[in-house]
């Protein structure tokens, strides 16, 4: 394994990441952040809906004296204590004690991944003109952030692609927002029909628009374009259907923000790495992440992780990769004394089973297909 440092752009492009110079751009990849996570609302840093389970000790100072409990059939806890001096005072997280990722294995995986699959594309962060149009689709080349919002909820529970269509179909029969909101809600499903899950994805955008024309009087989100980052996440979530990733999504892709969206590959990976404790939830692996992962390494190894993740027989889910392979892993000489993915693959898939239980989108799912049943 080479050092960090000094990647050799590649040849090879990473087609899935381009995004938001194209209308359309990044469905593809905000399906995949979707595919696993149909948002139930989570943690985050949102003052809203803040669940029962929340977790005490991202509260409490670290006591760099008291020593944390280990099962001992956790290696990554182990090294928790292990590698737990002096807790940084800036951490916030759910895991104080757990140093990694440092700054040099982010780097380091960033740049083994860049080699293997391709160097990210950045997509230019162009402002729009908001005299423009807001609520335009063909306007603006870049894609405003209703539409970057409302393209991450049809991607929820989606296959390949048919997000992308469904948004194209949508805009086909609704060039504008008003448009969309006027429609007879009949008439939005069938147009967003193929991306599954139409009722409840036509009941929530409906439900946006209808709230931005009462408040704002126009139908356009372009206004959190200037807005703090917590401050969008608040803004954001307090829609229906719209969690904690879709939010960081869209703020990583069409708002250029710092976020490190955590979608099932990257929890999984993250936690195959240990990275993170094994039984580490996606909530507070994102809330990890967001803190250990360099600021100007995040958009770069999120979408790495992704892609590899469809492409590693080693990483992949279930070690079925449902994507070509490029090559052998280049993880696989950052893992240190993380446990054997063997060990990890029961709990992961226990903790996705029970993400999908909790999930909102799920649940009404099964509601529905109940009600049409009966
Ligand atoms: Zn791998």
């Amino acid at each position: 394994m080479k050092g960090t440092g000094g990647a050799q752009p590649s040849a090879r492009t990473l087609r899935a990441t381009r995004h938001n110079e194209n209308s359309g751009a990044n469905e593809e990849h905000i399906k995949e952040e979707e595919e696993a996570d149909r948002d139930a609302p989570g943690p985050l840093t949102t003052s809203r809906k803040q669940p029962v389970k929340e977790e005490p000790k991202a509260e409490t100072p670290p006591k760099p004296r008291k020593r944390q409990k280990v099962k001992k059939e956790d290696p990554v806890a182990a090294q928790m204590v292990k590698l737990a001096p002096v807790p940084p005072t800036a951490y916030t997280g759910p895991f104080p004690k757990l140093m990694r990722p440092s700054p040099e294995e982010c780097r380091a995986a960033r740049d083994g991944l860049a080699r293997l699959h391709g160097e990210p594309e950045h997509a230019k962060q162009i402002k729009p003109d908001p005299e423009a149009g807001a609520d335009s689709l063909h306007t603006h080349s870049q894609q405003q952030v209703l539409d970057s919002l409302v393209r991450t909820i049809l991607s929820q529970n989606t296959t390949d692609n048919t997000s992308h269509r469904a948004f194209a179909s949508l805009k086909g029969a609704f060039p504008t927002w008003e448009e969309v909101l006027q429609a007879p809600s009949g008439k939005v499903e069938d147009a967003i029909r193929m991306g599954g899950l139409a009722e409840i994805k036509t009941e929530r955008i409906k439900a946006i628009l209808s709230t931005l024309k009462q408040e704002r009087g126009k139908i356009s989100l372009e206004y959190i374009r200037d807005m703090e980052d917590d401050d969008i996440k608040n803004e954001l979530t307090r829609f229906k259907g719209v969690g904690p990733k879709t939010v960081a999504c869209v703020m990583m892709f069409c708002l250029a923000r710092d976020e490190f969206p955590v979608d099932t590959h990257v929890w999984r990976i993250s936690k195959n790495m240990g990275w993170v404790p094994a039984k580490a939830n996606r909530d507070d692996t994102y809330r990890h992440m967001n803190i250990r992962v360099p600021a100007d390494l995040r958009y770069d190894l999120h979408v790495l992780l992704v892609e590899h993740g469809k492409r590693c027989a080693r990483c992949a889910k279930n070690g079925k990769p449902r994507k070509e392979s490029h090559g052998d892993c280049p993880l696989v000489n950052l893992q240190g004394s993380a446990p054997a993915k063997d060990l990890l693959d029961e709990d992961i898939v226990k903790e996705e089973a029970k993400d999908m239980e909790e999930d909102d989108i799920v649940k009404q799912e099964v509601k529905v297909k109940e009600e049409v049943a009966s």
